[in-house]
């Protein structure tokens, strides 16, 4: 199918991008790795007059420290959070998670500011995101602003952004000493998008877990914070009880949506064995 027609400019500055848009009385959209809207456009799911090109903004790229944070532009493509050190480094859990995120092809193109920008529950970087306590930064006509990320994902493809603003970085705090992280999804096929997965991030001194946040995705319309399976591993260590204690306080946190295809049922079961295998594997490293 092909898109409907549309107007295409490309701005290099976020002022830019912002009076583009504003001229536009919203009947436009941002443009960055054109891997989610140009499917939808070809779909006839939206049929903007214009995309506004912001890939090539320079203040939307760059990775790098800032106040101990770690700064990454919006603009930064899925394959780099694959190589790059300071991610590496600082940002572990989402370099763990974007080998997951579809094929290499999408990965040279697809950004992480798009990705979490589009906030499609399936997706596994906004529930990286919520694990790591990450801070969004957006930008609109009123000026800058961060928001914590739990309460930028709202809903079903629904972020805190108000119409117009551009998430210009993703900010992750400094790593803790004894921070561990764990990463899984179960997906039908390789490069699918999960049917559940699971982001972990927690703080281990001497075995003892002093601090974790677990994040599920594809169970609801937004990451969902496993908060009473965490809270039954936190103080504690991973250990056998542990695991068993996090696996069976996850029903309390999840109500994923039933389909003829896939019930709710199946769902919970198979986040309690994902987390289960998370936890195991981090039991070593705790
Ligand atoms: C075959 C296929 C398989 C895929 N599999 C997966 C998968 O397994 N997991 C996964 O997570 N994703 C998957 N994706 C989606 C892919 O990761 C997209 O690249 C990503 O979701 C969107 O990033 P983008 O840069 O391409 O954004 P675009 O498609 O350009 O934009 C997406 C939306 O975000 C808005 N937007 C983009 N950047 C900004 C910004 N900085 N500020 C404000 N709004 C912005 C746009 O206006 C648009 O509404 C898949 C895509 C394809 C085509």
């Amino acid at each position: 199918m092909k898109s409907p027609a549309f107007d295409y400019v490309r701005v290099d500055s976020v002022a830019d991008a912002l009076s583009a848009y504003n001229a536009m009385k919203e009947d436009a959209v941002y443009l960055a790795g054109g891997h989610s809207l140009v499917p939808s456009l070809a779909l006839r799911l939206q049929a903007p007059a214009q995309l506004i090109d912001i890939s090539g903004i320079t203040e939307l790229s760059g990775i790098y420290l800032e106040n101990g944070w770690l700064r990454i532009g919006a603009m930064t493509r899925h394959a780099q959070a694959i190589s790059d050190p300071l991610i590496a480094k600082h940002a572990a859990l989402l370099a763990a998670a974007a080998p997951y995120v579809a094929h290499p092809a999408i990965r040279n193109r697809g950004t992480i500011g798009g990705s979490l920008s589009l906030a499609d529950p399936a997706s596994e970087f906004p529930a990286v995101a919520v694990a790591m306590g990450a801070e969004m930064e957006v930008i609109g006509a009123k000026g800058a602003r961060r928001i914590p990320a739990d309460a930028f994902f709202v809903g079903l493809y629904e972020t805190a952004m108000a119409p117009g603003e551009i998430l210009r970085a993703v900010f992750v705090p400094p790593v803790r000493p004894g921070q561990i992280i764990g990463f899984d999804e179960i997906a039908r096929r390789r490069g699918d998008y999960a049917m559940v997965g699971a982001a972990v991030q927690a703080v281990a001194i001497d075995g003892v877990i002093e601090a974790i946040s677990i994040a599920l995705f594809s169970v609801g319309e937004r990451p969902t914070p496993a908060l009473q399976a965490a809270k039954a591993l936190r103080g504690g260590k991973i250990d056998t009880a542990g695991i068993t204690a996090a696996k069976e306080a996850l029903s309390e946190d999840l109500d994923p949506p039933d389909d003829p295809q896939f019930p709710a049922s199946a769902r919970v079961h198979l986040a309690r064995v994902l987390l289960g295998r998370i936890l195991a594997n981090l039991e070593a490293s705790a």
